[in-house]
C-alpha cells in the first residue's frame, strides 16, 4: 500500500507543533520522532517544535537532536498540530496525553494493525515495515538530509529486524537504499543500536533463555524476568530488548512468550509468533495491541495465571 500522505500538507498555517510518541520508547519510535523532528527544525524554521519521549537509551544519544527531546510535562502548552507516532492507542502517549487532548488538531502516523484511529486524521499502514518507513514515505525526498537519514534508518532496523522480520517488504529495502546514499555510517548504526549487548544485558538474556519453559509439544516457549533479578542485575526495560526474539528462533517453536514484572503482579507481556499465531488479536483481546508477529500488554496476577490466560489464547488459535 502506497503512503499518499504528505507532511508538508499538514504544516500549513501551523505556528506551534507537538510531536510524541508510546511510553518506553524503542528504536522505532525514538527514530521516527527524531528524523521527523529534524526535518521540521531544517525545512519548516518558522515552526516551533517540540518532541515529547520518556527518556530515550543511551545508545540512541548519537542522533541529532536527541538532547532536545522534552522528557516532562512542563508547560500546559496548546498545539496548532499534534503528531503521535508508533502508537496504537492514545494512552501509549503515557503523560503527555494532555498535549494531544488540547491540540486544535491531531494527526497519527502509525503501522500497527491494531491501531484505534482516535486521532482527527490517522494515516495507518500496517504493512509498513515501521512508523520511520511511514515518515520517510511522507517527507519531499530531495529535502531528507543526513541527520533524518540517520534518525529513519535506525527506526527502520529496529522494527524489522536488521531488515528480517516479515514486515520487511521490496519498498522496505528501497526506502533503506535511499536513506544509505545519504552517508549515514548503516553498520554501527545496525551494531552499536541494535545488536550491540553490555555484559549484564548479555547475562540477563542468559539467565532467560536457561530457565525458558517449552510447552504445547515444542511449539510454545515462555520465559520470565522478575522483580528481584532487574534489581540484582540493576537493569531496566530497555535492557531486556531481544529477549523475546532469541526464545522466537528456537527450533520447533510458533509462539514466544516473554514477561518481565513491572510491579507487585503486573507483568509486561511480549508475543511473538513465527506462522500461525495471530499475536496482534490476543494482546488485543488482553487490553494492549501490536502487529500479526509480534504483540504486547501488560496484565496483572500471578505469573502462573498470566502464562494460563495467555496460553488458552494460544491454544485457541492452534488448535
Ligand atoms: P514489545 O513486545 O514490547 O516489543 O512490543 C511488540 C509490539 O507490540 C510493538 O509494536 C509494540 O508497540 C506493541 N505493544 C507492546 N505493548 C503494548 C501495549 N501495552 N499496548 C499496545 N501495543 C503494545
Ligand atoms: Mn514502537
Ligand atoms: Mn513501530
Amino acid at each position: 500500500m502506497q503512503v499518499t500522505e504528505k507532511i508538508k500538507d499538514y504544516l500549513t498555517g501551523v505556528k506551534k507543533l507537538g510531536i510524541g510518541g508510546h511510553i518506553r520508547p524503542d528504536g522505532d519510535c525514538v527514530g521516527a520522532g527524531l528524523g521527523l523532528y529534524a526535518y521540521v527544525r531544517k525545512n519548516f524554521p518558522e515552526i516551533e517544535v517540540r518532541l515529547y519521549l520518556q527518556p530515550i537509551a543511551e545508545k540512541f544519544k548519537f542522533l541529532k537532536y536527541s538532547e532536545e527531546i522534552v522528557s516532562a510535562v512542563d508547560h500546559n502548552e496548546v498545539y496548532d498540530l499534534f503528531i503521535l507516532l508508533d502508537s496504537s492507542d492514545k494512552d501509549r502517549l503515557g503523560e503527555f496525553e494532555p498535549y494531544f487532548d488540547q491540540a486544535k488538531r491531531t494527526i497519527c502516523i502509525d503501522h500497527h494493525i491494531s491501531n484505534n484511529k482516535y486521532a482527527s486524521e490517522n494515516i495507518v499502514y500496517p504493512t509498513a515495515s515501521s512508523t520511520s518507513e511511514v515518515v520517510y514515505d511522507m517527507l519531499e525526498e530531495s529535502l531528507v538530509d543526513y541527520d533524518t537519514a540517520c534518525a529513519l534508518y535506525l527506526g527502520i532496523v529496529h522494527d524489522s529486524g536488521a531488515f528480517k522480520y516479515s514486515n520487511t517488504s521490496a519498498h522496505t529495502m528501497n526506502v533503506a537504499g535511499r536513506l544509505m546514499e545519504m552517508g549515514i555510517p548503516f553498520t554501527q548504526i545496525i551494531d552499536n543500536t541494535f545488536y550491540s549487548k553490555t555484559y549484564v544485558q548479555n547475562q540477563v538474556l542468559g539467565r532467560a533463555l536457561l530457565e525458558s519453559i517449552l510447552f504445547f509439544n515444542g511449539k510454545c516457549i515462555f520465559s520470565v524476568i522478575k522483580r528481584d533479578i532487574m534489581e540484582f542485575y540493576n537493569i531496566t526495560s530497555k535492557d531486556l530488548d531481544g529477549v523475546v526474539e532469541q526464545l522466537r528462533i528456537t527450533k520447533g517453536v510458533e509462539c514466544a512468550i516473554f514477561l518481565y514484572e513491572v510491579a507487585e503482579l503486573e507483568y509486561k507481556v511480549s508475543l511473538r509468533s513465527n506462522e500461525i499465531v495471530d499475536v496482534s488479536r490476543i494482546a488485543t483481546y488482553f487490553g494492549g495491541g501490536g502487529h500479526i508477529r509480534a504483540a504486547g500488554f501488560n496484565m496483572k496476577g500471578n505469573m502462573y495465571d498470566v502464562i494460563n490466560n495467555i496460553s488458552q489464547q494460544i491454544e485457541k488459535q492452534l488448535g
